[in-house]
């Protein structure tokens, strides 16, 4: 047992926290969350809340899984930590590359593993520089991203993201990464059906390539849909002419996975579920469901041979890549999803219900867009609703009305994430269609509190 608010003095005293302004912490105090199960989460004051983001987007399988509890015990008994640089190896590493080849797409025989995501993108990074130097194209090492992206928070993939905030800090992002348009039609698509502004957002890559100069690029990299940048779903022209655009000035692929990766989209690849055809995929997050912290790179074919058999050493890795006891977390989590059908139930089941379940939003005076894909979904807060979603008038971004909205949503039992005035959800797989009209009617709940409160 223990006191909330003696812990809650002791988190600002001494914990500095990710993302969040440490002033904020003073006085209030953080919420501390003690226990998870199924969909739900419960604080130390005892509330109960419905987690529709997953955590940060990756308890997939749910909280309280005893199964990854009992494998994590079963490994750190065995053998609690091994390396594998210099030509030694650990089972479950083996086994966890192997089930992944499996399980992306085709092509995809090869894994680098890390420690997060964000050690994924810069292990990207260096791959596909080193790709390109290993080829005899050692001026090709730029890589463009998009406005917005979210790659992780280390120097490199924080500059590989877009966050304006980010890279106000610290002078990044650093040379050799290019930005381009996010594909955000909503807030860019003025006069432009969907179709039409997703071909204009894609041909930015060829514009910048040009501009670069495509001998100097070596590879594009996004997120299937962007996640942190607001659950930007493309149009569904955008890809396939990223891909066009890819092929056609021989510039490799990287597909940010992160979030979208292990049955979020309604497949175990978001790629397989959106149709790209990327050179790299980058992993983390929902591979254990969060449960140990663990990321990779999954290598395809073309990158892959030429980083075997002309590369030598690649002198990059970290203590914990291929760490046992995060594979054997992960390949109990992989069991789990396999056998309970998580991927394609979103496909199939519950993602077309949530589809449809949170377009009805839009009947509420506050919403002025809201859309989703398998497990994930965004909606727009507005000030008042025009005759088409770019007639609306958004709020003032100072009156910070994702905050208030977000603030009535934890006291509604439901965590819902604010990016600006977006709300967005990502909840774990294991929802049933009876979970999401609970989820809705939370959510609905707290819009006509967030209505209420700004009419005061
Ligand atoms: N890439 C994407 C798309 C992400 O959403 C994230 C984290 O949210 C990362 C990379 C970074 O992963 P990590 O926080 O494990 O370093």
């Amino acid at each position: 047992q223990f006191d909330t608010r003696a812990i809650q003095h002791l988190d600002s005293a001494h914990y500095l926290h990710p993302f969040t302004d440490f002033k904020d912490l003073r006085g209030r105090g953080a919420r501390v969350i003690v226990r998870g199960e199924g969909i739900y989460i419960w604080d130390s004051e005892g509330n109960k809340i419905l987690d529709a983001m997953s955590g940060l987007w990756c308890v997939n399988a749910g909280y309280g899984r005893t199964r990854i509890a009992d494998a994590v015990y079963r490994q750190m008994q065995t053998l609690p930590f091994y390396n594998s640089f210099f030509n030694t190896t650990n089972v479950p590493a083996v086994q966890l590359a192997t089930r992944l080849s499996q399980l992306a797409p085709p092509g995809f025989e090869r894994v680098f593993f890390t420690g997060s995501g964000s050690e994924a993108n810069d292990t990207n990074l260096r791959i596909v520089r080193r790709y390109w130097d290993l080829m005899g194209y050692t001026g090709r090492h730029v890589v463009i991203s998009r406005h917005n992206a979210y790659h992780g928070s280390t120097v490199a993939a924080a500059s590989l993201g877009g966050m304006a905030g980010m890279h106000a800090q610290g002078g990044l992002p650093i040379p050799g990464i290019e930005h381009i348009v996010q594909p955000n039609w909503y807030e860019s698509g003025q006069g432009l059906s969907e179709e039409e502004f997703g071909l204009q957002a894609a041909q930015a890559l060829e514009t910048k390539i040009r501009e670069i100069g495509a001998d100097k690029v070596a590879a594009f990299i996004a997120e299937p849909i962007q996640g942190a940048g607001g659950v930007i779903i493309p149009p569904s022209t955008y890809w396939p002419e990223i891909q066009r655009i890819c092929r056609k000035y021989d510039i490799l692929l990287i597909a940010d996975e992160v979030i979208s990766g292990f049955g979020r989209l309604g497949a175990w690849f978001g790629s397989t579920a959106l149709g790209i055809e990327p050179d790299l995929i980058t992993f983390a997050k929902g591979v254990t469901s969060g449960y140990v912290p663990m990321g990779g790179v999954l290598v395809g074919q073309r990158v892959g041979e030429v980083l075997v058999e002309q590369g030598g050493e690649f002198a990059h890795g970290f203590t914990y890549s291929g760490h046992p006891v995060a594979c054997a977390a992960a390949l109990e989590n992989l069991a789990i999803m396999e056998e309970e059908k998580l991927p394609a139930q979103v496909a199939n089941d519950t993602g077309p219900y949530l589809k449809e379940r949170f377009a009805q939003l839009q009947d509420h005076p506050l919403v002025g867009y809201a859309n989703s894909f398998g497990f994930v979904a965004g909606l727009n807060l507005v000030q008042a609703k025009g005759r088409t979603p770019h007639d609306n008038r958004s709020f003032a971004p100072a009156r910070q009305v994702g905050m208030t909205c977000r603030a009535h949503m934890f006291n509604n039992g439901v965590v819902m994430r604010a990016v600006g005035d977006r709300m967005i959800v990502a909840p774990p797989l294991i929802m049933t269609k009876a979970d999401i009209d609970e989820m809705l009617a939370r959510i609905r709940q707290s819009l006509d509190d967030t209505l209420a409160e700004l009419q005061k």
